[in-house]
């Protein structure tokens, strides 16, 4: 993979450009691909969003979420984009198994794949160029750094600013995380010079949830969270079963995994979702615990040093079963 300066010059003659990030896109990933929609918009190229599927109900505020293509409802006009797409961005994933039906696509694509990432362990060999960067906040940020990179401040309006400052957001769990350095307090302090009203976003994505998402968190924390290991691991696991009276929209068990983390005791934190017979697993941990490593190696899956995730095909009890086995090796 080269560097992602290589890419510069073909940016500056109009391009069709697709843009997609991972299946069950987050802020971060909803974010980046529409702070880079805007800005590519802004220098005169025709680009389009494509999600593998459905987006989390609490970001349909977010400025130019109508345009975003759904693969999994539109695979016909997706691949007609596509096709015609001279350039391809990939962001907030770094291997192609991250965008379920569009994997085969995308490696057949004969346009350039260009990456902007923050996870571990890409699948370098298939993107021309780009920027793969553990030690960023967010991919929001790197939009931000790429626009700066290609010296384009000015062009950072307050489409581009709310949608990079949400990502960042979400991704630094508000900023707290080790990984909010200076730099992602100048990018805030930029947005702010520039009017941006960060308020509005903290209610939009905290403070908008249905009854039935608080009433369904409750019932996960009081019944269903197991605390063992000398109170170091909690487990939550809901079948599909016990997660359908409650109706919950796309993206209501996002932030789950991290409240057992709030237990003075708790170390890890694991969460275990059922969804079409497909159970998600969703991993944090605190300190020195590698949850990317272990969700990799028993869980085709992976991520960050302390949040990842992996899914398990098995039924719920042995995928369990098998968890529990395991991940008390982790735990010191
Ligand atoms: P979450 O638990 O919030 O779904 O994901 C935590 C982190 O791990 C995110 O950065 C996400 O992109 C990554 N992740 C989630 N599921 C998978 C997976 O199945 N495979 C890989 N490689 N990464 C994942
Ligand atoms: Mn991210």
């Amino acid at each position: 993979m080269l560097s992602i300066d290589h890419i510069f010059q073909a940016l500056e003659s109009p391009k069709k450009i697709f843009i997609t990030t991972h299946q069950k896109p987050d802020a971060d990933a909803i974010g980046s691909s529409l702070g880079l929609y805007h800005y590519l918009k802004q220098k005169g190229h025709q680009p389009t969003v494509v999600v593998p599927n459905e987006l989390p109900d609490f970001l349909h505020w977010m400025p130019g979420v109508d345009t975003v293509l759904n693969f999994e409802s539109e695979p016909k006009t997706c691949m007609g984009v596509l096709k015609e797409a001279e350039l391809i961005f990939c962001l907030d994933f770094n291997h192609l198994s991250r965008v379920k039906l569009l994997e085969a696509p995308l490696r057949n694509a004969v346009q350039p794949l260009i990456l902007i990432d923050h996870h571990l362990q890409p699948e370098a060999e298939v993107f021309y160029a780009g920027t793969s960067d553990p030690e960023k906040s967010s991919t929001c940020e790197m939009i931000y750094d790429f626009i700066l990179q290609v010296g384009d401040q000015e062009l950072i309006n307050d489409d581009i600013a709310r949608c990079l400052y949400t990502g960042a957001m979400t991704d630094t769990g508000s900023f707290r995380f080790p990984a909010t350095n200076a730099n992602v307090h100048e990018m805030i302090a930029f947005f702010k010079k520039r009017g941006l009203q960060h308020s509005r976003i903290h209610e939009d994505v905290y403070d908008s949830w249905t009854e039935n998402r608080m009433r369904f968190i409750g019932y996960a924390m009081h019944q269903k969270m197991e605390v063992s290991a000398n109170g170091k691991l909690a487990i939550i696991a809901l079948s599909e079963e016990e997660i359908r009276p409650f109706n919950l929209l796309a993206g209501d068990t996002e932030g789950l995994v991290n409240m057992p983390l709030g237990i003075n005791t708790v170390k890890v934190s694991v969460l275990l979702t059922q969804k079409n017979g497909l159970i998600k697993l969703s991993f944090r941990s605190k300190g020195q615990i590698d949850v990317s490593s272990f969700s990799r190696e028993y869980f085709n899956g992976g991520g960050h040093f302390n949040a990842a995730g992996g899914s398990s095909e098995e039924s719920m009890e042995v995928t369990l079963k098998k968890l529990k086995s395991l991940i008390t090796n982790i735990i010191p």
